[in-house]
């Protein structure tokens, strides 16, 4: 004899009842003594389990004829044993819960999808490359969802098993004074099952850690410390979640010759104080036009002077087209030693400035005298 309560009992339903009303009752007390409802609550566990163990019974036709005959023991031997906890209850009845509540019989946060982690990569690279673009595949280690078990972690072929510390629930209760906290499982992370049978490819973790290649399109003109995003190209999200962003992060390497600011470019040249004097003709290093340029130098250069070169400078990546302009600064080297011969020159040339009428240098010493 088995001491259990009757099933029509259970579900408050007479012997004669269809399989509608049947389901209705049964989704009533689900409800009713669903563990969400009633965390922590003994009472209402035991309730839930023994409704839907009743209903197990009754809403098969087989099942139900044997029971009518001979009882639970009758159903002794047709595989029939009950419910090993909520877990079974939830996988087997889940459809009436969705139902009802809008999510998942087994609780909201196990189901809920995971975006992946975004991540950074740093790529370095020269001014050059700034100015023309370039494309660069990089190369990086990152989680990927693993090939032999496809990110459950499980053994091909094993089932998990439910979380002995929650039941399933996927969270567990703490009284702390007058209040019931309600936390995730820790045992489980609030998935509800353990692994038991991990895979052994990724160590039952899901994840496995992969190269991956991928090729950068970097535009003309990109400036140190700007961002690109690749969609989708971080690590894989969770329970059909999406995946992650790839930012490459880009650093221009300090140029030997040129300082960047915004589109504009910036060096200095040293020229001779002849060169100064007389003007000249150089040629001048700069990126693209073969990276060579010809300027003039006028008579009559300053040391600190700046020639500006339109368009000479770094392509425009905002507006996408049109770039900065170059500026020159002069500087002009003294010669520490020279011969007898420039120095006689020299000499010569500073007789003749004497006789000339004054210039801004004599005015200058004549005023500091006249102090
Ligand atoms: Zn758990
Ligand atoms: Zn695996």
């Amino acid at each position: 004899m088995s001491n259990k309560r009757d099933c029509y009992e259970i579900l408050g339903v007479s012997r004669d009842t269809d399989e509608d009303e049947i389901k209705k009752a049964y989704r009533r007390l689900a409800l009713k003594f669903h563990p969400d409802r009633n965390p922590g609550d003994q009472k209402a566990e035991e309730m839930f389990k023994e409704a839907a163990e009743a209903y197990e019974i009754l809403r098969d036709k087989d099942k139900r004829k044997i029971y009518d005959l001979y009882g639970y023991d009758g159903l002794k031997g047709t595989g029939f044993s009950g419910f090993s906890g909520f877990e079974d209850i939830f996988s087997t009845f889940g459809d009436i819960f969705e139902d009802f509540f809008g999510f998942g019989g087994r609780g909201s946060r196990r189901t809920r999808a995971k975006r992946g982690n975004d991540l950074r990569y740093n790529l370095e690279i020269t001014l050059e490359e700034a100015y023309t673009g370039k494309e660069e595949e990089i190369a990086f280690t990152r989680w990927d969802t693993c090939n032999e078990c496809g990110g459950t972690g499980i053994k091909p072929g094993r089932e998990p098993a439910v979380c002995p510390a929650c039941h399933g629930r996927g969270e567990v209760l703490h009284s702390q004074g007058f209040f019931q906290i309600r936390t995730v499982c820790s045992t489980c992370n609030g998935t509800g099952s353990i692994i038991t049978d991990p895979c052994k490819a990724c160590m039952g973790t899901g994840k496995i850690k992969a190269q991956r290649k991928v090729l950068i399109k970097i535009p003309a003109g990109i400036d140190n410390g700007m961002q690109l995003r690749v969609q989708g190209e971080g690590e894989p999200g969770e329970k059909g979640g999406p995946p992650g962003d790839l930012y490459v992060a880009v650093f221009i390497k300090e140029h030997e010759f040129f300082v960047r600011e915004e589109d504009d470019l910036k060096c200095q040249i040293p020229i001779s104080f002849v060169q100064g004097i007389l003007g000249s003709e150089v040629s001048i290093p700069v990126l693209g036009d073969n990276g060579k340029i010809d300027i003039t130098i006028p008579e009559g250069t300053q040391p600190g002077d700046i020639i500006r070169v339109k368009g000479k400078g770094m392509p425009n990546l905002r507006k996408g087209r049109g770039f900065g302009d170059l500026f020159i600064q002069i500087m002009v080297s003294i010669p520490k030693k020279i011969s007898q011969r420039q120095k006689e020159l020299l000499m010569e040339f500073m007789e003749i400035e004497k006789q000339k009428r004054p210039s801004k240098t004599r005015e200058f010493w004549e005023k500091i005298k006249g102090n």
